[in-house]
């Protein structure tokens, strides 16, 4: 009989921890899903940008940097 109780409990026991165990991995796979969205969303929001930028001949050195940065000649 006692066996019997036992046996109960540890099915109990497996039955609850899956449970609990959908329940969180539920809850993460929201969290994952919601992440993705957002990021999603920043993804689409970006192709507004221009994917290439301009490049403009440096004035004193003359190689070709992007529209508006400074060229490595400038720095040094
Ligand atoms: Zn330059």
């Amino acid at each position: 009989m006692l066996k019997l109780i036992f046996t109960i409990g540890v099915v109990y026991a497996v039955w609850y921890s899956f449970k609990n165990w959908a329940r969180i991995s539920a809850a993460y796979k929201e969290v994952q899903d919601e992440k993705a969205r957002a990021e999603g969303a920043e993804i689409k929001s970006k192709p507004r940008q221009p994917v290439v930028q301009d490049l403009v001949p440096c004035p004193k050195c003359g190689s070709y940097v992007a529209a508006g940065a400074v060229c490595s000649c400038e720095k040094a």
